[in-house]
């Protein structure tokens, strides 16, 4: 008898016919990425969220597909239509494929309204497909279904606290779309059923499929045995122009060396010809003279922030880049550096006592030294309008803000940065004696986020938790002496520089 493909076996062979094969007939060589298990978390919080909004009166039902197994669940959920109440997780099976619609919604005596649920700040193209797929099999297994609708996360919602999350997501009707498209998903589950029938493993070469719209699992699988290029292309930086596009995708090219010069522009030349020839590239003068209209002391602020799917603290909204630490060196014009910093692992809101202790932080007239000023400009504009009573004391800091970033752009490049101008790629190359490497357990924004999460979780032992406010002290610390280092270079200072104890 013919299997039914689940939906997400289908959106895999939208993504690659390799992948669905390797999934059907080799799932264990599939690496799931931390990345990964944090969206399957995250989208298993929204759908918890979601079946509390469609459902306030819990008079619905769910199915358990994990519990259940496939066969009771697709049986319960017959029975379960006939009740006309919500139903979440109800499977249909039909036509050679098979689906779990997160919520559907009795309309009338007989028909349905299905609505799929994403924990995503808007509809992208592969979730029209999702909603397609979703909506023909359900069809197609008899079920009178009368719309379809995708839920995505509002990103412009405030949550007003206290649980309420009425308003979190926002439903954008695909109906017509989706109910036009079933010769579309017609053909997509006869050609996921004849890759996945075939006895050999697809020969497909890794390209940009495998990064779209997924990171995929098989990447590891599928690389093994190839040959690392020395240099690759893909360390050319900002690739937007189509001409270079569609080069490297024609061409296959690997190396940086076999680009010619008119696909490039100044920038990726610089990075293509210093990476091949293995030079420094460092307009000194020009880095001096960006640098000379801002005299020490000065101050160098660094701030790391933690964002929400689903917000937990009243006030903020989906997604909104929140500020629990900062970090600032103060580096007086003889070289003596001091240090202050902020970090709160209570749990709580920290923006109110953060942007306090920043504007008292902060001074009044020296430059601030950042690395990325649209980044921390942005987040004291968002603390500046959360608190009104603070906000000249926020603008102002913002005002005095000097970007390191643009000027490493310009007047400096090493091959060793292999095409990235960002601090943890710039400071191993410019200041060899320091590294995040050393750091241990937080060494890279990433690892920051998780510690501050495992900290505010309250699972942790109360020792576990200073030893993450440690690590995190300490990365960020490193964070701002990476600026102050960097700054010495690029101004010409040659300061003997003096780390603060603190
Ligand atoms: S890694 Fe790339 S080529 Fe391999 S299965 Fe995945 S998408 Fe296909």
């Amino acid at each position: 008898m013919k299997r039914n493909l689940s939906k997400s076996k289908l959106i895999s062979y939208r993504q690659c016919a390799k992948r669905i094969w390797l999934e059907v007939h080799h799932p264990e060589r599939a690496k799931f990425s931390a990345a990964t298990e944090a969206i399957f978390k995250i989208g298993h919080q929204v759908g918890g969220i979601a079946q509390a909004l469609y459902d306030p009166d819990g008079i619905g039902a769910m199915i358990d597909l994990k519990a259940e197994g496939v066969d009771a669940a697709l049986a319960r959920t017959s029975t379960l239509l006939k009740w006309r109440r919500p139903v979440f997780e109800a499977g249909f099976a039909s036509a050679g494929a098979m689906a779990f619609s997160d919520v559907l919604l009795p309309v009338g005596s007989h028909a349905w309204r299905m609505v799929e649920i994403k924990a995503s700040g808007s509809v992208k193209n592969y979730q029209r497909d999702d909603a397609a797929i979703q909506s023909f099999i359900a069809r197609k297994a008899g079920v009178e279904l009368q719309a379809v609708a995708l839920a995505h996360i509002d990103t412009s919602w405030v949550y007003p606290g206290g649980g309420n999350y009425r308003g979190l997501l926002k439903e954008v009707d695909l109906t017509d779309e989706a109910f036009a498209r079933t010769d579309e998903v017609q053909e997509w589950i006869a050609g996921a059923h004849a890759a996945v029938d075939s006895n050999r493993e697809p020969e497909i070469a890794v390209g940009k499929q495998c990064h779209e719209p997924f990171d995929c699992a098989f990447l590891g699988h599928c690389e093994r045995g190839t040959v690392r290029a020395s240099h690759p292309v893909e360390w050319l930086p900002r690739i937007a122009s189509t001409k270079l596009k569609t080069f490297i995708a024609d061409q296959t090219v690997r190396e940086l060396s076999e680009v010619p010069d008119h696909l490039l522009n100044a920038l990726q030349k610089r990075v293509r010809d210093c990476t091949v020839a293995d030079e420094i590239y460092f307009d000194a003068p020009g880095a001096k003279s960006d640098l000379a209209g801002h005299a020490l002391p000065g101050l160098f602020l660094d701030f790391e922030t933690i964002s929400f799917a689903v917000p937990i603290w009243a006030g903020t909204r989906p997604f909104q880049q929140i500020i629990f630490q900062f970090s600032v060196h103060r580096l007086e014009p003889s070289g003596e550096a001091s240090h202050r910093a902020f970090l709160d692992v209570t749990g709580e809101d920290p923006s109110r006592r953060l942007a306090e202790n920043l504007v008292e932080s902060c001074g009044e007239h020296e430059p601030i030294f950042v690395y990325n000023a649209g980044f921390e400009g942005g987040r004291l504009a968002e603390l500046a309008g959360r608190y009104p009573d603070l906000a000249s004391g926020l603008r102002a800091i913002a005002r005095r803000l000097v970007d390191l970033w643009p000027i490493a752009v310009r007047r400096y490049y090493h091959p060793k940065q292999q095409g990235s101008w960002s601090i943890k790629k710039l400071l191993p190359a410019l200041v060899p004696a320091l590294c995040y490497e050393d750091l241990g357990g937080v060494a890279d924004g990433g690892a920051a986020q998780g510690a501050y999460m495992e900290a505010i979780q309250g699972g942790a032992s109360g020792e576990r938790v200073s030893e993450l406010r440690a690590q995190l002290l300490a990365y960020c610390k490193l964070d701002t002496w990476a600026m102050v280092e960097i700054w010495n270079v690029f101004a010409g200072a040659g300061l003997n520089l003096a780390k603060s104890e603190n």
